[in-house]
């Protein structure tokens, strides 16, 4: 039923999917939404204690000393970094920014799957560039970039699949985008890169003043449900998105466990790389069960399964485990612990036509 009221548009925008977790009030294995198998590290679960006893007041809206210390991790002044709940509302609120009537949005797709709702709430003209070799296609980007196109988004590594764009392909792309248009490299899986065939863009903004990177505490820092991410860039791209940036939308409790997390950051890496050893194991056997899976960037892993995509989420289901099934195209499975993933790999193993 539409709202008289409202724009049309909302009518046309899928809701977001309930989580996968639960099957008959079963809890599944968690495998759908790329998070952290780890439990909160007890430093910072002292600190979200602690905030936690301020409740009755409002945040500090400017995320000060969050600020700061991320400023500090990466090198870059406090004015280039912008916190935010979550690098989904730095996302909704670069799109808020550049939409005018007739703006383009390019983004490579089948790519994070709020890409084209945000950018159709926020009325601007959604471009998906199809991946070539389950990659961002940053070439076949470029070509779609018209005097319309107000922010560019690359996603790198490349959620559902996984795959990252090279350092050389990533500067001549940049070098083709006109500087009045916005490039945002989302980088919400960066923590989780081990080669050196891509580079972050935080070693690139100093050459491209057009160019954003936004990433996230929700991954490899385990903190998906407080909700903090945060963008670095020009300082102007910043002090004009502050904003539009929701006021006090990232709570006290998220401010203080991000900080805490970013002290205990030796630790994470720890955790981070036992998910990278999962990674590889896992592909090793999918790889020798015959699913034709692209090397993996990140903390989940892509089967491209076309047609059976959906049959083989099914069948997952019926193990109770979680996964994230895209329709005619591949399912998405999260590096989860050691036993959710021993469970998946017999899971894929037991799947009949294991022939890809
Ligand atoms: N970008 C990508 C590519 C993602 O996969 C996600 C979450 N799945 C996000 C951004 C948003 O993450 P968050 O809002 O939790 O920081």
């Amino acid at each position: 039923m539409s709202v008289p009221a409202f724009r049309p548009v909302l009518d046309q925008l899928p809701g977001y999917r309930a989580t996968e977790g639960v099957y008959d009030g079963e809890p599944a294995r968690p495998l759908s939404a790329n998070e952290s198998p780890d439990e909160p590290l007890p430093g910072v679960l002292a600190a979200v204690t602690a905030a936690g006893a301020l409740a009755h007041r409002y945040p500090d809206p400017l995320c000060t000393a969050l600020t700061r210390a991320l400023a500090r991790r990466h090198g870059v002044p406090e004015e280039a970094v912008l916190a935010g709940a979550g690098s989904v509302a730095l996302l909704q609120a670069l799109m808020t920014a550049c939409a005018r009537p007739g703006a383009e949005v390019v983004f490579p797709w089948r790519s994070f799957e709020l890409y084209p709702p945000l950018a159709q709430l926020a009325g601007l003209r959604p471009v998906p560039v199809p991946l070539a070799d389950h990659r961002n296609d940053l070439d076949a980007m470029a070509d779609r970039i018209t005097s319309d196109t107000r922010l560019v988004l690359v996603c790198n590594p490349n959620n559902p699949t996984g795959t990252v764009v090279g350092e050389r392909a990533l500067r001549a792309f940049l070098d083709r985008v006109p500087p009045d248009c916005q490039v945002v490299l989302d980088e919400a899986y960066f923590e989780y890169v081990r080669t050196p065939d891509t580079c972050s863009g935080l070693t690139l903004l100093g050459a491209y003043p057009n160019l954003a990177v936004t990433r996230t505490f929700s991954k490899a820092y385990g903190l998906a449900a407080l909700r903090v991410g945060y963008l670095v860039g020009a300082p102007d791209v910043v002090e004009a998105l502050a904003k539009v940036r929701l006021a006090y939308s990232v709570s006290g409790v998220a401010q203080e466990a991000a900080l805490a997390s970013l002290a205990l950051e030796e630790r994470l890496r720890a955790r981070v790389d036992d998910t990278v050893a999962e990674r590889t194991r896992m592909r090793t056997a999918l790889l020798a069960a015959g699913f034709g899976v692209p090397e993996s960037h990140s903390n989940f892993l892509w089967l491209p399964l076309g047609d059976d995509a959906a049959a083989f989420g099914r069948h997952c289901t019926a193990e109770r485990i979680a996964v994230r099934t895209y329709d005619g195209e591949g399912v998405r499975v999260s590096v989860g612990s050691p036993g959710d993933n021993d469970a998946f790999l017999a899971c894929a193993a037991a799947w009949p036509s294991a022939v890809y």
